[in-house]
């Protein structure tokens, strides 16, 4: 029986994607542009909400990814460089000629990524859950949600999708939380300010900048356990960098917090006529744990194979697409490295060595990294107290 007589009362779609989202967005504006029928279902009410993220974007980023073009200059913050502390507080700054990172307001990012989407023809149906698929000859019957010719699990790290068709899950996380503070002001609000602690952020890092209206400040680590370990680590980063940035009187207006896959692409990804991008494909670096770009790039490469196959130019992505997928063989040996032999110690000794500085400058810039040339070579000592709270004084 033909797709289209046994649900004739259900749409039917040349392809779904689930999850409105960095991946899901970029792929679905990608997909509408070529004139492909889009429906992107996201269990949220609004894509601003309930972020999970940072919303760091890398320049890389906005020079290969033309979706960004026209991003709100309002809705972001430019970082120039990094300034890294030492377990000890004592720090480098790093940056690279040209170089910088964004700060974001995310919500608003998201809602314009959606809006770019809706714009290019894209349905986005929100408090809509993907929870079934099952196969049939022309693609997948999603019961009352339709059929489609084609999906796409942009759902995230726990991707539903990959559960409900046999495709690889993560298994290795980093679990990262963050609160965010208004009407604050830090000093060097152009830098993001990275830390180094094995015993408040085993396997990662704990981090404060200064984002768009907000600061925020969070960690990661590899160890989740249960949310008082995580609020208990967070009190003692907030304890720690006191004689810098003392948050410990503010109140978050709100928290940010989930996992990060960092164990690489999962295996498979991709299935006859499905496809997982994102964080559902585990498409995170090993090392920074930043995932935007990767989501957005892949996104809108995967958008451009599923239209060209949907417009009969091309096989079936799913036997040839995921090639192209980051395989970080490095980034995973340096987060081998990182999860077995990080000491705090060495850090402490080795921070302002060449050595150092080269690592640091790789990891961050991506090859491109050097020193500050404005800053001193050896690591300077903290001084001072230098949050201020506006609205306190
Ligand atoms: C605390 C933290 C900070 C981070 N900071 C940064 C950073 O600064 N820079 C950076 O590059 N990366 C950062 N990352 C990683 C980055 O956020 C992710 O890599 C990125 O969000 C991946 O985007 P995505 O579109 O693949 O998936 P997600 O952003 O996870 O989006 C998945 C979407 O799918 C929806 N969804 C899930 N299941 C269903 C379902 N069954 N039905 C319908 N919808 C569903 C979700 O609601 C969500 O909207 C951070 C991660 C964390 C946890």
């Amino acid at each position: 029986m033909a797709l289209m007589e046994r649900n004739s009362s259900h749409p039917q779609t040349d392809c779904v994607v689930v999850g409105a989202s960095f991946a899901g967005l970029a792929c679905a504006s990608v997909l509408a542009r070529a004139g492909i029928r889009v429906t992107v279902l996201e269990r949220k009410a609004d894509p601003g909400e309930k972020l999970h993220t940072t919303g760091i974007i890398v320049k890389d980023a906005i020079d290969q990814i033309a979706l960004l073009d026209g991003l709100p200059a309002g809705l972001v913050h430019r970082i120039n460089g990094v300034r890294l502390y030492a377990p000890n507080l004592r720090y480098i700054d790093l940056a690279a000629p040209g170089y910088y990172f964004l700060a974001t307001d995310t919500p608003k990012v998201m809602r314009w990524l959606a809006a770019q989407a809706e714009q290019g023809g894209a349905r986005i149906t929100y408090r809509k859950s993907f929870t079934q698929a099952e196969r049939v000859q022309s693609g997948f019957d999603l019961g009352a949600l339709g059929t489609t010719r084609f999906l796409v699990g942009a759902d995230g790290p726990n991707s539903r999708v990959a559960k409900v068709l046999g495709l690889g899950l993560s298994t290795k996380f980093l679990f990262g939380i963050e609160y965010e503070y208004e009407g604050v002001d830090i000093a060097e609000p152009n830098k993001l300010h990275c830390f180094i602690d094995r015993r408040i952020a085993p396997g990662y890092i704990a981090w404060v900048v200064a984002g768009v209206g907000v600061v925020q400040v969070g960690l990661a680590r590899r160890v989740r356990g249960d949310q008082s370990m995580v609020s208990a680590a967070m009190a003692a980063f907030l304890e720690k960098i006191a004689p810098l940035f003392d948050f410990r009187n503010q109140r978050p207006v709100s928290m940010r917090a989930g996992m990060i896959p960092c164990g690489g692409v999962v295996q498979p990804a991709a299935a006859k006529r499905v496809l997982l991008v994102g964080d559902a494909a585990g498409m995170v670096s090993p090392v920074t744990a930043g995932g935007i770009h990767t989501a957005l790039k892949h996104g809108m490469a995967a958008g451009h194979a599923i239209a060209d196959h949907l417009n009969g130019k091309s096989r079936d992505p799913s036997g040839w697409f995921v090639g192209s997928y980051p395989r970080f063989r490095m980034k995973r040996l340096l987060r081998f490295l990182f999860d077995h032999f990080q000491s705090d110690a060495l850090f402490n000794l080795l921070l302002g060595t060449k050595p150092m500085r080269t690592a640091a400058g790789i990891v961050y810039f991506h090859h491109k990294g050097v020193l500050d040339p404005t800053a001193d070579a050896a690591p300077s000592r903290t001084n001072g107290q230098i949050a201020k709270n506006r609205t306190s004084r």
